[in-house]
């Protein structure tokens, strides 16, 4: 059986995700539609927060709802058909946070993890729990961790540095308030949940969704002992560039790679990854065909390269940047 890890964040990670699952279905066809390959996510928790008292996890969501097909697909983020009336309500009683929405339909999902929760459940059995309801297409959803590590912000306000939790900059300050740095909160004492170890070292592939590279993938891989784990595997590691053409796609993730000084295009991304054995992660990189001119800095560092339209517009679209990205892993039928 193959086995494909994929580390993730929300919007970008969910797209891709969908794309690797119709690949393996093509390419690993178990006869009856599905796909005889094994694929775990391994999904960022930094975003994660207590909310209105429940503890709400945006990026598990995000691919959750995407792999079931009943995510706002438009609006790119939550569930479709989704109203506010609770939302409405809470704001009234001023709880919660007035910048950021909870659909009611969404809540249901909070509360039932709250639920599980507050009855001793870890995370990753939660979210266990909460993927038995869907169809996720054999795609197996890990939180990096279960413990709580929520990613901080260290803003300078006029003239005082300030700190404030990731959905808070992001959301309702639209990511404008120049950051200084990430912190991760509570990172030393937290440990890859059940099962991450396991699935990195037994993978035939590891691959970095096009996803945040800072507060995403990087978040997953500040989880101490998670990224030498995925250094150490026996797997390719493939990442593919969320950077298009010199630019970020729907979103702000410019404003995190600004902070950690790394440009924004794809060969700077690939450079702060870094080329695996030489202190970093990857052995392959994939660019868009936009981004061809990149290709030979990525390859003078010796990571293999490859270019290729990365826009996800629809699953046959992510299936091929998947299919690109286990060729370069050497991942065949
Ligand atoms: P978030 O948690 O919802 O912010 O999502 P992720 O961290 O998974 O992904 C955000 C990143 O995805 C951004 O840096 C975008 O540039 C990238 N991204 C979004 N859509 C696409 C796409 O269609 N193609 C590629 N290559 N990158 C994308
Ligand atoms: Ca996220």
């Amino acid at each position: 059986m193959t086995r494909i890890v994929v580390l993730a964040g929300g919007v970008g990670g969910a797209r891709f995700l969908r794309g690797v699952r119709e690949e393996a279905r093509r390419r690993f066809p178990d006869g009856s539609g599905g796909t005889t390959a094994a694929i775990a996510a391994i999904v960022n928790t930094g975003d994660d927060a207590w909310l209105a008292g429940l503890r709400i996890t945006p990026d598990l969501d995000s691919i959750m709802y995407t792999l079931a097909g009943v995510n706002d697909e438009q609006r790119g983020w939550g569930r479709l058909g989704e109203s506010e009336r609770v939302s409405a309500e809470l704001r009234e009683y001023g709880v919660g946070w007035p910048w950021f929405t909870l659909g009611d339909l969404d809540l249901g999902t909070h509360i039932a993890r709250t639920s599980w929760l507050r009855d001793g459940l870890r995370l990753s059995a939660a979210v266990e729990r909460l993927t038995r309801r869907w169809d996720l297409g054999g795609v197996r959803l890990l939180p990096a961790t279960d413990d709580e590590v929520e990613t901080h912000v260290r803003v300078r306000d006029g003239d005082v540095d300030r700190e404030l939790h990731f959905q808070e900059w992001w959301t309702r300050y639209r990511a404008a308030l120049p950051a200084r740095a990430f912190v991760q909160r509570g990172v030393e004492a937290a440990q890859p949940a059940p099962g991450v170890l396991d699935a990195i070292a037994s993978a035939d592939a590891i691959l970095l969704a096009p996803s945040n590279p800072v507060v995403s993938i990087g978040t997953v891989l500040g989880i101490p002992g998670l990224r030498q784990a995925v250094t150490g595997a026996s797997a390719p590691i493939v990442g593919v560039s969320p950077i298009i053409g010199g630019a970020v796609v729907r979103g702000m993730a410019d404003a995190c790679l600004a902070a950690i000084g790394v440009e924004t295009s794809a060969a700077a991304v690939a450079e702060h990854y870094g080329r695996r054995g030489r202190g970093g992660l990857l052995d392959g990189w994939l660019v868009d065909d936009r981004d061809a001119e990149s290709m030979a800095a990525v390859a003078a560092s010796e990571i293999a390269v490859s270019s290729l339209p990365l826009l996800m517009r629809d699953a046959d679209t992510s299936a091929a940047i998947a299919a690109a990205a286990l060729d370069l892993a050497g991942v065949h039928r």
